[in-house]
């Protein structure tokens, strides 16, 4: 069996995250591929080492001294490596870094230093092999991962140990260092996983797993033992923060599946997200709801014409106002004559009045109406569909809580159902469907 496990920056946050992490590898001999991403925030007024790096890369662009920001990353290493009694030489690693700095290194280099030396770092502690991204995870290009180029190099790696790799960086063919965008450690873990066909990815994190719903909204809410790759992706879409978004096809290609855990409280079994769940539902029979994510702050925009949805290509030719402004569209509930377009305020609000006039001038609706503070709740859940009349008892729970519904949608596999209202009903809204589908109701299968 072969574990590929990344820890978070929250994970490595300083000496007494290592140990925990230590203990979380060495507790498991599969547990062989370690991704590590930059440190992060030891406590609220603390920052992560990629941000002072980002700032420090700033700072270096408009000939602004970095000195006090670099020494902040500089105490936060040479703690660690006190702390844990290293030998690493981070004198040289520093220096090495600053006089690239001097040589006009690239912001992708400069930001890319976190995950190196906390990588270095971890490898030391633990024991393990250190392999540097930039030698084994392969970027084409055009930016996007060369896998059998980085299984190839991944294979030639020579080691009976664990092996550490950093996260969120690779090369170029040409060996220059190319990162991934913020939260790219996921990424890497995933195309590891991929390319030495994993049993399982651990994806270790100060979470125990993906919630029900979102905690700053539902006191404690439950965790998922379970969830789809579809359910996730639904619910990542409509704001539940996760994994990267780019972290799920590597591992989905290849059927490998991910195990989210807390470095915190490494016993509890954290969530599985797998293609397929029924296996396991047919043991332990989930929610009817996986789970409730949302946004706030939509903007919708209703055109009524007469007889216009007998119109051939009136729906595209409407549609193409908003592909002008690159605007891209959330949803689109249509009803006799009446369209409307649901889009993100602050995606539109820029160009709202002239999209606004130009539809007037090319449509002449007999109306045209704009209203915001719309949010959007998806409710998620792989069972919904085995249960006759779910959507009419999830509006009549709003219906009960005196909760007005402003759009509905269903997907057409029944795999979530999106309902839209006023911004000031949001956490309400979420609350009850919480408490009425989740904490009262569990379904068989
Ligand atoms: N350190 C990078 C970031 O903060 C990548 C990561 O943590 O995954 O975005």
């Amino acid at each position: 069996m072969i574990k590929v496990v990344k820890f978070g920056g929250s994970s490595v946050a300083n000496a007494a995250q290592f140990e925990k992490v230590k203990d979380i590898v060495n507790a498991e001999k599969d547990r062989k591929y370690i991704i590590v991403s930059a440190c992060g925030k030891e406590s609220f007024e603390d920052h992560k080492v990629t941000d002072l790096l980002y700032l420090c890369d700033a700072h270096i662009r408009y000939h602004v001294s970095y000195e006090e920001l670099f020494q902040q990353i500089e105490n936060k290493y040479r703690r660690i490596k006190e702390d844990l009694h290293l030998s690493i030489d981070l004198d040289k690693e520093f220096a090495s870094i600053r006089n690239a700095i001097e040589k006009a290194a690239s912001q992708d280099f400069i930001v890319s230093r976190g995950e190196y030396l906390t990588a270095k770092c971890l490898a030391e502690y633990i024991n393990a092999e250190f392999v540097d991204a930039k030698d084994v995870i392969a970027f084409q290009y055009d930016g996007n991962i060369d896998l059998q180029k980085t299984q190839e190099l991944i294979k030639k790696i020579n080691t009976n140990k664990k092996i550490v790799i950093p996260g969120f960086y690779g090369a170029l063919p040409n060996g220059i260092i190319k990162i991934m965008s913020r939260g790219g450690s996921d990424v890497t873990g995933s195309i590891v996983a991929n390319v030495v066909d994993a049993d399982v990815y651990e994806n270790w994190t100060d979470v125990t797993g993906v919630y029900v719903a979102d905690p700053r909204i539902i006191d404690n809410p439950l965790g998922i033992p379970r969830i789809t790759y579809n359910e996730l992706r639904e619910m990542s879409y409509m704001g539940a923060n996760v994994l990267h978004d780019d972290a799920v096809f590597p591992v989905r290609a290849k059927n490998i599946p991910i195990n989210i855990k807390n470095t915190n409280k490494p016993e509890e079994p954290g969530t599985m997200i797998m293609e397929d769940c029924s296996e396991f539902d047919k043991k332990d029979p989930p929610h009817i709801v996986t789970g409730i994510a949302g946004k706030k702050d939509f903007t919708v925009i209703t055109l009524s014409k007469s007889h216009s949805s007998t119109e051939v290509g009136f729906l595209r030719r409407l549609l193409s106002v908003f592909e002008d402004y690159q605007i891209s569209i959330e949803a689109v509930p249509i009803t006799v004559d009446t369209f409307s377009i649901i889009v993100v305020s602050e995606s539109i609000q820029n160009c709202l009045y002239e999209i606004v006039s130009r539809l007037k001038n090319e449509f002449h609706p007999d109306e045209i109406k704009v209203e915001d503070r719309l949010s959007l709740i998806a409710v998620v859940g792989r069972s919904m569909k085995s249960v006759p009349g779910m959507s009419g008892r999830l509006l009549s729970e709003f219906g009960s809580n005196q909760i007005n519904i402003k759009i509905i949608n269903q997907s057409a596999d029944e795999l979530s159902i999106v309902v839209g209202v006023d911004n000031k009903d949001f956490e309400k809204s979420i609350q009850c469907i919480y408490d009425r589908f989740v904490l009262e109701e569990k379904v068989s299968v």
